[in-house]
């Protein structure tokens, strides 16, 4: 697959100082292939491992897409455990460093609620969280997803190998129907297809074409 530059990839400014920041010389290849295309509003279903730079190739869209000033969530991440949804929440904000008004948090379970409240009672626009746990927070009505743009499935396959294909399912029927869709995993069982054909807005899809790369 082929790599470009960051900056031939329509990024803004403030997200390609924090490339630099990061130390990061050239887009991955599932980095050059995602990035100018979720940064059109497509769909996209990407096939990748961990160490493809993945976490990046969705969060810099994910930033470009937040409105900065509006204090609602925006951007959902759904990550299969409590370490990744850390990690992919600190990459986001050292991605996001150069957009001051633009706040992530990571929630899942075994943290106390207090804190996950506060952050999501502030206004923070990007939630990266287990599904568990965000079921957990829609169902208190402390997260709440009806201005949500983009959801985004992180190890789509380690997810439901733990189990939480109803979960995500419940998930995604909450969420307004226009949103855009980005699916990632390192392997594309017949279980994700399905899913993928599901949750994918037949229409939305249809009309803004829905890239697969793999
Ligand atoms: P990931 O596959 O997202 O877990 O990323 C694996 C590691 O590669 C992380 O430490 C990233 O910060 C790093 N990384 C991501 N994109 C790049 C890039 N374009 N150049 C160098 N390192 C990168």
């Amino acid at each position: 697959m082929e790599k470009r530059l960051f900056s031939e990839l329509g990024l803004s400014p403030e997200t390609l100082k924090a490339v630099d920041k990061m130390g990061f010389e050239e887009a991955s290849p599932i980095q050059t292939a995602v990035i100018p295309v979720a940064l059109t509003g497509r769909d996209v279903v990407g096939q990748s491992s961990t160490g493809s730079g993945k976490t990046a190739a969705f969060a810099l869209p994910a930033i470009e897409k937040v409105e900065a000033r509006q204090r609602v969530v925006q951007v959902l991440i759904l990550c299969p455990t409590r370490e990744l949804a850390v990690q992919v929440a600190e990459e986001t904000g050292k991605l996001a460093l150069f957009k001051p008004l633009v706040r992530e948090v990571p929630i899942y379970g075994g943290q106390s609620y207090e804190r996950q409240f506060r952050a999501l009672a502030a206004g923070t626009q990007i939630v990266i969280g287990t599904p568990g746990r965000v079921m957990d927070h829609m169902e208190r009505g402390t997260l709440k997803l009806n201005a949500l743009k983009m959801v985004i499935l992180d190890e789509t396959d380690r997810m439901l190998d733990m189990g939480f294909r109803d979960d995500i399912e419940h998930i995604l029927k909450s969420v307004p129907a226009e949103r855009q869709c980005l699916f990632f995993s390192a392997t594309m069982p017949n279980a994700i297809q399905d899913l993928i054909k599901r949750c994918i807005h037949v229409a939305a899809a249809a009309a803004r074409g829905t890239l697969t790369i793999g």
